[in-house]
């Protein structure tokens, strides 16, 4: 076993009220679930601030615009305590159902509100909910993005995500099977660094009760999940000698008493491991661009 050099962060993604009236085609919003937006923006991201200033982690906290124009002194308390402030939409829009000009135009202006806010252009964003486009890394690129926090190509490394200019051919039963029987053409790197999402690092899934997600649940352990994340960690501990940690979670979720003390065990348990730092995701981005911490090259598809 080398000498360890492990980056451990908590990506925050502070959706509050946007996440809830983001119905995608207007219809209204639940305010029992904007209450719950409510709840994360105030209670929930005091008691996370109180978490991280009890261990002495700085994190990076993904916030949509409509949160900060919504809750400025609460996302004033985040910004004045050092952390990250990265992006994440205008009203956390899906963005694989925005048109290309609408991806734009979102960027544009959370890009806008956030420079305004922490005075410094943000360096990082995240996809709501992980819903991307084919366009998500070029306009990033474009936008002068420095880093994102959607994509899974890999688990536990910082790579050069790729562009997205790759080509596939969906399966189509409705045509002869000649018709999509295609390999995927190869992946090209962009310069977009990709730090890796992972939904088993995720309290949303197996914590946020909600009527209109299949995918959520509400009512897991806590101390299954605690399993869960420890096992991911110990296995990538057991395999490499460097590898980032990012985990991600949201104010309305981990606020709440029975998920605020999960994380008091992990970061407890993580703590007893040699060779760990908890930093935020635009130092682990700035390691990696500066050579000082080895990632990935993706490769894949057919040249
Ligand atoms: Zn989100």
């Amino acid at each position: 076993m080398g000498k360890k050099r492990v980056l451990v962060g908590y990506g925050i993604d502070v959706d509050a009220v946007s996440g809830w009236i983001n119905t995608r085609d207007g219809s209204p919003a639940n305010p029992t679930d904007v209450s719950r937006g409510v709840f994360g923006a105030t209670v929930g991201i005091d008691r996370l601030l109180r978490l991280w200033d009890k261990y002495g982690i700085k994190t990076t906290w993904f916030v949509p615009a409509h949160s900060i124009e919504t809750f400025p002194d609460q996302l004033a308390k985040v910004r004045d305590a050092g952390h990250e402030i990265g992006l994440h939409g205008y009203t956390h829009e899906f963005v694989s159902t925005l048109n290309e000009q609408q991806q734009r135009d979102v960027l544009t202006k959370s890009i806008h509100v956030l420079t305004e806010f922490i005075g410094k252009k943000p360096r990082g964003w995240t996809a709501p909910a992980w819903s991307t486009s084919r366009e998500t890394i070029k306009l990033l690129e474009e936008f002068g993005v420095e880093y994102d926090h959607s994509f899974m190509h890999h688990d536990s490394q910082l790579y050069y995500c790729p562009t997205g200019d790759e080509e596939w051919t969906e399966t189509d039963t409705s045509l002869d099977a000649s018709e999509w029987m295609k390999p995927m053409s190869a992946l090209k790197p962009s310069q977009v660094v990709e730090v890796p999402a992972n939904w088993h690092l995720d309290d949303w899934p197996p914590f946020q009760l909600s009527l209109k997600q299949a995918s959520t649940h509400g009512f897991v352990d806590p101390y299954v999940i605690e399993r869960l994340w420890k096992d991911q960690f110990s296995f990538l501990y057991r395999e490499y000698d460097t590898f980032v940690f990012p985990m991600s979670i949201h104010p309305q979720v981990s606020g709440k008493p029975q998920v605020v003390l999960m994380h008091e065990r992990i970061i407890e348990w993580i703590n007893e491991h040699d060779g760990v730092e908890w930093v935020t995701m635009e130092k682990m981005v700035d390691e990696f661009k500066a050579g000082k911490l080895s990632g990935v090259e993706v490769k894949g598809g057919k040249p």
